[in-house]
């Protein structure tokens, strides 16, 4: 079986079918960021005081799991603070020499936001540790015997770095941040929120029951919410009115074939191979992964956060598992079961 997970429609990753509207729909002030509320408070404490001092702010670590809003979140400091914002990834700078042109470019003051911080090289961190710590870049000149270093002084700057693996990061990057902020998936009425606000940007009209039953099946993630307001909406205009009601939004989602929870095929197709093809576990995330023809890494980093967070499955030393809860939602018996008063 082949799947593009970057095409599906319950993917929490960036795709193609964000790419007009999600700068529009971004945030632009901590009041204007919906939830999160402990990252956004503390948030708030340390951009004041750093203004207060004068000071730019310390660097930051994002991490969570895609689409919550870590990019967004990294525009906001920089909007806050008064400076500009460089974007980049990690997979994106190569060689030292790339992060070095990056950072001699800066201005005094400004925020560097590198994504997947987590997939920098090593020769890359490697620059990047005095450039964070003492604000320097150290350049080796010439080769062999006559080698020497120096040392350049750079703008004082503040890195945010974004990683959805906050355990991948080596251990003298992470200790070079001064504030780590953990984002957590959304509840339903805090994704009910940004849907009605993002229609109100896209001129979409919604009602509080229809942006609630497309909260519901988002997955706590802000960027699946935005998705299907906008398939809603064609759904909406063709079949209705133009309003998203609970009633159309419901048509729209099973046809997208995304449950009540926000399963979509590849989220039953898992559970149902480990049902049918392993007595419901323990499996290996190997085993799963060949069996339906995904990535092991994508089961972990896209798929099983959300069912493990639903309980539909968990983890132990043998393997992976289904719960009582997940047999419950695919509507099967347990083995040796006989009901499932849960
Ligand atoms: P990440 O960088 O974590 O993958 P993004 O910052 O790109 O996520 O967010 C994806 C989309 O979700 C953005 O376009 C934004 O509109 C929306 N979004 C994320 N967090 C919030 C929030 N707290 N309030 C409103 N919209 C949000």
């Amino acid at each position: 079986m082949d799947f593009d997970n970057n095409e599906r429609i319950v993917s929490p990753d960036f795709n193609s079918a964000d790419t007009e509207t999600e700068i529009s729909l971004r945030p632009k002030t901590l009041n204007d960021y919906i939830g999160q509320d402990k990252a956004k408070e503390n948030l708030k404490i340390y951009i004041e005081a750093a203004k207060n001092r004068n000071e730019n702010l310390d660097h930051v670590l994002l991490y969570g799991p895609p689409g919550l809003g870590k990019t967004t979140l990294a525009g906001i400091i920089a909007n806050e603070m008064g400076v500009q914002i460089r974007v980049t990834s990690g997979p994106a700078i190569e060689k030292p020499g790339d992060l070095a042109a990056l950072l001699t470019n800066l201005n005094d003051g400004d925020v560097l936001f590198i994504d997947e911080i987590h997939r920098l090289s090593r020769a890359v961190e490697e620059v990047l540790y005095p450039a964070m710590e003492d604000h320097a870049l150290d350049i080796i000149i010439g080769k062999g015997p006559s080698a020497r270093s120096i040392r350049l002084d750079l703008p004082r700057f503040t890195l945010v770095g974004a990683t959805t693996r906050a355990g991948q990061l080596s251990a003298p990057l992470r200790d070079r941040f001064g504030v780590i902020l953990r984002l957590e998936l959304y509840t339903t009425e805090q994704l009910s929120q940004i849907v009605q606000r993002s229609a109100g940007i896209l001129e979409i009209s919604i009602d509080k029951n229809g942006a609630d039953e497309i909260a519901s099946r988002s997955r706590g993630t802000p960027r699946i919410a935005n998705r299907l307001l906008k398939r809603a909406r064609d759904f909406a205009e063709v079949m209705d009115n133009g309003v998203v009601t609970e009633e159309n939004a419901k048509i729209a989602l099973s046809r997208m074939e995304i449950d009540k929870l926000g399963l979509d095929n590849i989220d039953r197709l898992l559970l149902m191979t480990m049902i049918k093809n392993y007595n419901g576990g323990p499996v290996g995330l190997e085993t799963i992964a060949a069996t339906i023809g995904e990535e092991s890494v994508t089961i972990e980093d896209v798929y099983e956060p959300f069912l493990l967070q639903l309980g539909f499955i968990a983890k132990t030393p043998r393997g992976r598992i289904v719960t009582p809860l997940g047999y419950k939602h695919m509507n099967i018996d347990m083995p040796g079961q006989q009901s499932l008063e849960l």
